[in-house]
């Protein structure tokens, strides 16, 4: 008895398991064909979710932006809340751009 990684859902099952305990996925049913497909999914879901953190991160920046250039009174607390969004946009915008870079790398 081994222990695998189950495709779909990626937890430790038996390989003596016909169908995954986590999400029910029929093992006799595994084929090239789907295995590939379901890791296409896995990247698609993954590269879709760093594309979503990545539009927060470009609105929140521009948010920002917009806020600082607005704000007449220099000490009011928008003023550096505009500009603590520009700091957490921009940093997490590159975070996201390295995670792009690197799973495309992984793919290659
Ligand atoms: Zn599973």
């Amino acid at each position: 008895m081994a222990i695998i990684k189950c495709p779909q859902c990626a937890k430790s099952i038996s390989d003596k398991q016909k169908v995954c305990p986590h999400c029910d996925l029929d093992m006799n049913d595994l084929t090239e064909e789907k295995l590939h497909s379901l890791s296409k999914i896995k990247s698609l879901k993954n590269s879709q979710s760093i594309m979503t953190h990545q539009a927060i991160a470009m609105l929140l920046f521009l948010m920002g932006v917009f806020t600082f250039y607005n704000s007449d009174d220099k000490t009011a607390p928008q003023y550096f809340m505009s500009q603590a969004c520009i700091v957490v946009g921009f940093v997490w915008y590159i975070i996201n751009r390295i995670r792009i870079i690197m799973s495309k790398r992984k793919k290659s």
